[in-house]
């Protein structure tokens, strides 16, 4: 299968740009003076749904053709990618069902329903939600939007750099959250081709990471899922990735691991300091700067990916505690 390129990216900016923000990239004062580089944060966690995984759903969906769009689309998240794939579902005319587990808490149950779509209960674990997406592809011809596996998902996620090369042509270090690696693909393949010797960094929490240890690893492998404050960089990459290990192996040029505390102190800085509310996955970028874990080289753009964290838990936070991830939902 033929990898995404600089047109697929184009293309689908065209295609999402009336169903999508174009978000800011704000100069931060802080950052900048710290780090003796100019720093601009890119606001995406100001995206509709908060958070860019709208971008590769909306992408995703309006490509698809009229009969299948008829027949719909499945999801198994709770978390941002339900949410994407309700409202680009929604604003497509398209029938949308996210499957969820028993476990999942009524608020994120109803905030999904909130979104136009159909919420199934079934089974107890995140699995079993996930078989039952299987089984609306097999058994009613629905077609499963995955999180980050897609080449249209990650030519959505794309138009990101695209606007980040816009907005600072002269940016010689790009920072972006890691999971899966849909949203560093598209970026790096809008980059890399704008701006050849632009650095690529991937940013991801130092236990339970799958890119990591993959890469490390030199092919894709499991690890165990670890409670952590950057909850939507939690998951696998799939034993049988095709799309997004190898283009990340190819264009990123590191990938950097935050423990809890670096993240708590990346969600601290971004309300206090550029006074944004941001979840523990899109802290990771300041919390990188901060620390020093990334030697500042040159006009940098650190990506603000979401803003969907547990208020309680982010006003213990910024309010100085240390809240382990998993103890409070
Ligand atoms: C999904 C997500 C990420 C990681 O994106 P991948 O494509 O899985 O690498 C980062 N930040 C937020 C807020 C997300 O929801």
């Amino acid at each position: 299968m033929r990898g995404v390129t600089f047109a697929d990216i184009l293309t689908a900016r065209r295609r999402i740009g009336g169903a999508v923000r174009r978000t800011p990239l704000a100069f931060s004062d802080s950052l900048s003076e710290r780090c003796g580089v100019p720093v601009h944060l890119k606001f995406e966690h100001h995206q509709i749904t908060g958070a860019f995984k709208l971008r590769g759903a909306t992408n995703a969906i309006l490509a698809m053709d009229d009969a299948a769009r008829a027949a719909g689309v499945a999801a198994a998240s709770t978390g941002n990618h339900g949410r994407g794939v309700a409202h680009a579902a929604k604003v497509a005319g398209a029938r949308a069902i996210v499957c969820l587990s028993r476990l999942v808490p009524k608020n994120k149950v109803e905030a999904i329903e909130a979104l136009g779509a159909e919420v199934r209960i079934t089974g107890a674990s995140q699995d079993e939600a996930q078989a039952e997406v299987d089984r609306l592809v097999a058994e009613e011809g629905m077609t499963m939007i995955s999180p980050f596996e897609d080449p249209y998902v990650i030519a959505g996620q794309g138009t990101l750099g695209l606007e980040i090369v816009e907005d600072l042509p002269e940016a010689e270090t790009v920072l972006v959250p890691l999971s899966g690696g849909g949203l560093i693909s598209g970026i790096a393949i809008a980059v890399k081709t704008a701006l050849p010797k632009a650095r690529v960094v991937g940013l991801t929490m130092e236990h339970g990471a799958a890119m990591h240890a993959s890469l490390k690893a030199g092919h894709p492998v499991e690890v165990e899922e670890v409670p952590t404050l950057a909850d939507s960089l939690g998951g696998g990459i799939g034993l049988d990735n095709v799309h997004t290990f190898s283009t990340v192996r190819e264009l990123v040029d590191d990938v950097v691991l935050l423990s809890e505390e670096e993240i708590a102190e990346g969600i601290r800085h971004a309300y206090w300091k550029e006074r944004q509310v941001v979840e523990g996955a899109a802290a990771v970028g300041i919390a990188a700067l901060l620390t020093g874990r990334i030697e500042a080289r040159g006009p940098t753009a650190a990506l603000l990916s979401g803003c969907n964290i547990d208020m309680e838990v982010h006003r213990r936070l910024v309010s100085g505690e240390m809240v382990r991830a998993g103890e409070a939902a």
